[in-house]
């Protein structure tokens, strides 16, 4: 989200007004900042509350969410686990297929291991975006199987072309 400026001042988001606007961080750090003037500020107060965070962005839950899912993946990688890190979808004779790639922790002095595995793309969506994906999760759901190449364009024998 962008803020708007006049004449190099910042205008509040509420009135758009400039002059001693200041931005004001989400109490659970997960919206953007707003910009309020001080007249703002005093009428509207309710913008700078949790409860007013919790219900229009649901910025609580949104951030505890992150929180966990960024947890859960540390835990992973710390275990040797890999986690899905993009996918590709390609073209294929037979259908579309998804190539989809895994990284593991990123090690200094050694190189972060990379696998690309094939999968359907009904395996893939098993697993919402955003949540963390080890190859073993998707093994369970589903074919997987591992590509000969890690570059993600490449189509190998499978695809004629690719299509993010
Ligand atoms: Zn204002
Ligand atoms: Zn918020």
């Amino acid at each position: 989200m962008g803020y708007c400026y006049s004449g190099g001042l910042l205008c509040c988001d509420i009135c758009d007004d400039t002059g001693g606007v200041r931005k004001h961080r989400c109490p659970f750090g997960w919206c953007p900042s707003i910009a309020i003037c001080p007249k703002c500020k005093r009428e509207h107060p309710e913008y700078l509350t949790k409860a007013y965070h919790r219900e229009h962005g649901n910025c609580e839950e949104n951030s505890l969410r992150f929180k966990r899912q960024k947890e859960k993946e540390l835990q992973l990688l710390n275990e040797g686990k890999l986690l899905r890190r993009s996918a590709l979808q390609h073209k294929t004779k037979t259908g579309w297929r998804i190539k989809v790639i895994f990284r593991g922790l990123f090690r200094e002095g050694k190189e972060q291991i990379t696998r690309a595995f094939w999968m359907a793309p009904r395996t893939y969506r098993a697993i919402e975006l955003g949540a963390p994906a080890t190859v073993e999760d998707y093994k369970a759901l589903g074919k997987v199987t591992r590509a000969r190449n890690a570059d993600i364009y490449n189509a190998e024998k499978y695809a004629e072309w690719a299509t993010i």
